[in-house]
């Protein structure tokens, strides 16, 4: 008789934040065949190479399957889930009663899901009465939500994908789309072919973005506000400005053109602040300015920096200053990195929001307790990432749970960092790998998390859309969602009847309902119409945008259509920048600039992507990047080694000549990790400076030397 398989499970991708519709399709083997969804709105039934190589990542020998616990002879040893549950109640109880409430801590993560992130922040925020809760989303968008808050009153991406299909200029700055956000990038380039779009790109390397493109614009590191404040004063003296729109809708034009025009009076100051040609300079301004219907994306390049907050604020500007927000083919947006960072930033995972988008003033602090019954509200914003993780070197955060993120990897000064989780009193890491550089460590418990594939709850895009991660394997081993690890921690801590979830649905129903409690549109974070599904139809849930409010149309998804803000007075705010330069600039020991990112086919540190030999055999090695007269000036040849230096650790990488690299940068991607810097750990090199409004850290310049090995 012929074999019955069970049907395709309609599920999302776990990479990154386009959040493209996958179609998993069990083998009955522990395995699944993957294919996109063709009725998924973000892809229509494209995938990318990392999408697509999902199904081989799905083995179980590097996965942790049982709880874990450290004993008295300092070995770890397999436990109950009842033991490891009670030890890290008892161990966080404990601390809080002898530190109070601010010396613990939870490090989250943008893979997540938002069920997940939702009963964390509000163990943390509602019970334990404190908000140090971060997630490596500060790595990713932070500079992003801080721009939308300065200027919307919220944090609100205003567009959509349509956007995209629509526009007939599309901006990338600082985003390497074709390999970071890869099937949004083919939707670009469907409309270049199909309707004549042009594309812009400003990156200060000729990344796969700019193989497409009509214009690139090699912008000196750091120096994106100049070009944007140069774009500005242009449309000013060009009568290009939308002065009805201005005059109605926005405040703070004056301020940010004065300073505009001390950062970049004319073409000419801006080209040599940017290092960019003068007359490509004049070509994109003309451009910008003859199209209606732009479209700025913008990514990591721009908000990992220094001052990344000013540089989306500067791009924000020229958007409302020509009243190209909130329409068709047009408006800023912040194309977002991990595949749920937007789910982090709705429940408020973030240490400086509370939660459903709401911040830390008064009424918000009343408004969310009141609905959680709170007995131990936080009042004040938490430690962010960088200085979180600073405080516990210092010893002021005693106990740490950490959930599905690599930060002795991925974050600046990865070696202090590593140092320091070694100080702990206790260290809980939820995970899916037996073992990684953080669970190296050092850690107390280990608690086994459940993984792609066998988890289920919801994920946000960078459009805004709500879409099912659905299981489609059996939970492995004694694996668990991380939503229950966490509401069983909180039950033990003597918090049960806010806790007593029984399912992702339930979790997400009241998530929905308190994203709508006393709201009444005035913020822009509501999904309540979905606060009333059943168990049966969350399981069914379509992939929707929110706003969903109730008794709202769900098509009307686009924001600021009429004009209106979540600003006090109802306006946008244009923001006037600080001087744009590079928080240290090069210097004779260290001459260079290094920028790290990613690489086409492999994500994070690699403990998921690294899986697949397919993806492995893009770019096998971790390397670093260089200008060939930058190479021929320490002596290097393609295919050598170097050690790259910085005032915070070395390491020694593979050799790339390549004249796409800007001369004195460094390119080196994030992925590799090791049991030493002198590996491939690049964080431990980043410097630990973050930008005043976000704390986002900087990732693109931190002052470097290369040398022969
Ligand atoms: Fe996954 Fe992003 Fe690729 Fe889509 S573009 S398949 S979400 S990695």
């Amino acid at each position: 008789a012929p074999t019955q398989h069970p049907p395709a499970v309609r599920t999302t991708c776990a990479y990154c934040g386009v959040g493209c519709g996958v179609l998993a399709k069990p083998d009955g083997r522990g395995g699944a065949a993957i294919t996109g969804d063709p009725e998924h709105p973000a892809n229509f039934g494209r995938l990318c190479s990392k999408g697509s190589a999902l199904g081989e990542t799905l083995a179980l020998d590097t996965r942790l399957l049982h709880p874990m616990r450290r004993g008295a002879d300092s070995a770890m040893a397999r436990t109950s889930w009842d033991d490891a549950l009670d030890t890290v109640a008892n161990g966080f109880a404990d601390v809080i009663a002898k530190h109070g409430p601010d010396s613990v801590a939870f490090y989250l993560s943008g893979q997540l899901l938002t069920e997940d992130y939702y009963v964390a922040n509000k163990l943390m925020k509602g019970f334990v009465g404190s908000a140090n809760v971060d997630t490596n989303s500060r790595l990713c968008m932070a500079s992003s939500v801080a721009g939308h808050r300065r200027a919307f009153g919220s944090d609100t991406v205003p567009g959509t994908y349509a956007d995209l299909d629509q526009a007939d200029l599309i901006v990338l700055v600082g985003s390497n789309a074709a390999w970071c956000h890869p099937v949004l990038y083919q939707r670009i380039i469907a409309n270049k072919r199909a309707r004549g779009a042009t594309i812009v790109v400003i990156d200060p390397r000729r990344t796969a973005s700019v193989e497409d493109d009509d214009l690139h614009l090699p912008v000196a590191p750091g120096m994106d506000t100049v070009l944007f404040s140069g774009l500005l004063v242009h449309l000013a003296d060009t009568l290009a400005l939308d002065d009805a729109y201005l005059e109605a809708h926005t405040t703070g034009l004056t301020e940010a053109l004065v300073r505009a025009r001390e950062i970049a009076p004319d073409i000419a100051a801006t080209a040599a602040m940017t290092g960019v040609d003068a007359a490509d300079i004049a070509r994109f301004f003309a451009l910008f300015r003859a199209t209606e219907r732009v479209v700025t994306c913008y990514s990591q390049g721009v908000n990992q920096s220094a001052q990344g907050t000013d540089k989306v604020n500067a791009i924000i500007n020229c958007h409302l200053s020509t009243g190209r927000i909130g329409r068709p083919g047009m408006g800023p947006f912040s194309l977002t990195g991990q595949p749920n960072a937007m789910g982090g930033r709705e429940v408020g995972g973030l240490a400086n929001q509370l939660a459903a988008h709401m911040g830390f003033d008064a009424e918000a602090i009343d408004r969310v307790g009141r609905f959680w019954r709170a007995p131990n509200m936080a009042r004040r914003e938490g430690l962010k990432a960088v200085q979180l993780f600073e405080a516990i070197d210092r010893g002021e955060i005693k106990a740490l749970w950490i959930m599905a993120t690599n930060p002795a990897v991925s974050l600046p000064r990865a070696d202090v960092v590593q140092e320091a989780l070694r100080k702990l009193d206790l260290l809980v890491i939820s995970e899916n790998v037996i073992s990684n550089d953080t669970v190296a460590a050092g850690a107390h418990v280990l608690l086994p998390a459940a993984a792609w594939g066998e988890k289920d709850g919801t994920v946000t895009n960078s459009e805004r859309r709500i879409s099912r991660q659905r299981a489609f394997l059996p939970l492995p081993g004694e694996a668990k969602p991380d939503w229950w690890s966490v509401a069983q921690v909180a039950q033990r801590m003597g918090f049960g009847d806010a806790f007593a979830y029984h399912s992702a649905a339930q979790v997400f129903r009241e998530h929905a309902a308190l994203s709508a409690f006393e709201n009444d549109g005035r913020r822009d974070f509501d999904i309540g119409a979905l606060a009333d599904l059943s168990d049966e139809a969350f399981n069914a849930l379509d992939p929707v945008q929110w706003p969903a409010r109730a008794g709202k149309p769900a098509t009307d998804t686009r924001f600021f259509a009429d004009g209106h803000f979540f600003t006090p007075d109802g306006r946008a705010r244009l923001i006037a920048p600080a001087m744009p330069a590079l928080h240290e600039a090069p210097s004779p020991a260290f001459p260079l600039l290094l920028n790290t990112g990613r690489v086409r086919d492999q994500w994070h540190t690699m403990t998921r992507s690294g899986l697949s030999p397919r993806l492995g055999a893009h770019l096998p090695e971790p390397f670093v990047e260089l200008h060939p007269d930058d190479a021929a000036a320490a002596g290097l040849k393609d295919g050598g080694f170097a050690r790259i230096t910085t005032t915070h650790g070395a390491c020694i990488l593979k050799v790339i000549v390549s004249a796409g690299q800007r001369r004195g940068s460094l390119f080196a991607p994030i992925h590799w990790s090791g049991e030493t810097a002198a590996t491939a750990r690049v964080g431990a090199l980043v410097a630990p400076v973050t930008d005043p409004f976000s704390g986002q850290p900087e990732a693109k310049a931190t002052p470097a030397a290369i040398a022969r090995v």
